[in-house]
């Protein structure tokens, strides 16, 4: 029987207004249409003063991370068995905040990939994943505790091909150091073109694609020498960097929210020196970059790196108030949230707007998000192809 969601506007995830007064018609998890007209046999559910929006999709997240002060050292510590609830803990705290997707680009022992299959088996509640199994550094390259290390472009090409013999969905690659190592600089090349040239050969032939670590204007153009598909922090980047990215059609993630809440909890939460350093910087540079590429008019989408330092998982709208704040209307913020990154992670025919035939995953939040972003703090209703999986109004923390 269908399902008629009502609520004061409705907003597809690409159009420039929301469509007033409809219902969401939803029937066998995927959604049938957007309609003033209700089918006779249809049951409907009021929302009221509310936004409907498609589920959102965060295309940047650690699940093996919980926001501790050094997450790493934590999962150093600890049994994989234990990692490996706390990363079924933190793929429920994304389904509960209207996350229905997440990008996992850098998991301990490849733990996430398993969680991806476990969340569509249906043995826990969370988001569909899209998992990167393990990150590939350089040797003693940023990040190395959250992937594999391999140096020449064999040993790459290896890699990548081992990730995605174990499952990986795309490939993760690191470009440039990053704010968790000790003696590392953000901005310091690291993977070479040509190193990350194989990975991105083995990865595209297999129809996955690849996602760049690089805050550096170096070590994006390597980058994109290479043919990655995605710029992931990009904090450093300059207006010439941001028109070959719209030219090549190379999305950026920006993730300003994750050095925001580093830089507002590291000193509550003990962080190191070296890390609430590095965050102030590039939290700044980030704000910039992120402008540039919005004037550039280079695709975006929306990722947080949640999991990191003071940065807890089912916080994406943390990092849409910040596009917001930093020059972006509602309207866009919501796009690289919902469309733009569901095409970045190749589910745009599957997700991320409410067209017809397209799966169920919906989100309703109180008030008006395209006029208030912060509408997205009171989660009315999420919807994974079509079933419930939160209802009731909720003020998110
Ligand atoms: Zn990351």
């Amino acid at each position: 029987m269908p399902i008629g969601y009502r609520a004061a506007r409705i907003f597809d995830g690409i159009s420039e207004e929301a469509i007033e007064g409809a219902a969401l018609i939803v029937e066998d998890g995927r959604i049938s249409s957007v309609s003033r007209h209700l089918p006779p046999d249809a049951e409907v559910v009021e929302l009221g003063d509310a936004t409907i929006l498609p589920g959102l999709v965060d295309a940047h997240v650690h699940l093996v991370w919980s926001a501790s002060a050094e997450p790493h050292e934590v999962v150093a510590r600890e049994s994989q068995a234990l990692t490996v609830l706390r990363c079924a803990g933190n793929a429920a705290m994304h389904l509960r905040a209207g996350v229905t997707t997440v990008r996992d680009l850098g998991a301990t022992d490849g733990l996430s990939i398993d969680v991806a299959r476990a969340v569509e088996l249906g043995l826990l509640p969370g988001p569909r994943a899209v998992a990167a199994g393990r990150a590939i550094a350089m040797t003693g390259g940023h990040g190395w505790f959250l992937g594999r290390e391999a140096d020449g472009a064999d040993a790459v090409r290896r890699a990548a091909r081992e990730e995605m013999k174990a499952g990986a969905a795309c490939i993760k690659l690191m470009a440039s150091g990053g704010v968790y190592g000790h003696a590392e600089e953000p901005g310091s090349p690291q993977l070479t073109p040509e190193e990350m040239r194989a990975g991105v050969e083995e990865a595209h032939k297999a129809g996955r694609r690849v996602a760049a670590h690089a805050y550096s204007t170096a070590a994006i153009g390597n980058a994109l020498e290479a043919g990655v598909d995605s710029i992931e922090h990009g904090s450093f980047l300059d207006r010439d960097t941001a028109e070959m990215m719209r030219e090549t059609g190379t999305w950026l993630v920006p993730t300003m929210s994750v050095y925001a809440a580093m830089s507002e909890k590291g000193p509550e939460l003990g962080a190191p020196e070296y890390i609430q350093r590095k965050t102030a910087e590039v939290l700044e540079a980030s704000r910039r970059a992120f402008r540039l590429a919005l004037d550039a008019g280079a695709p975006m989408a929306a990722g947080t790196d949640c999991g990191a330092p003071g940065h807890p998982h089912g916080t994406l709208r943390e990092q849409l108030k910040l596009i917001v704040e930093a020059g972006a209307t509602p309207q866009q913020a919501l796009k690289f949230g919902t469309s733009g990154a569901a095409r970045l992670l190749g589910l745009g025919d599957e997700l991320g707007t409410l067209g017809p035939g397209k799966r169920a995953d919906v989100l309703a939040v109180g008030g008006d998000a395209l006029r208030d972003i912060h509408a997205l703090d009171e989660v009315r209703l999420v919807l994974r192809d079509g079933v419930e999986v939160a209802s009731g109004r909720r003020v998110l923390p």
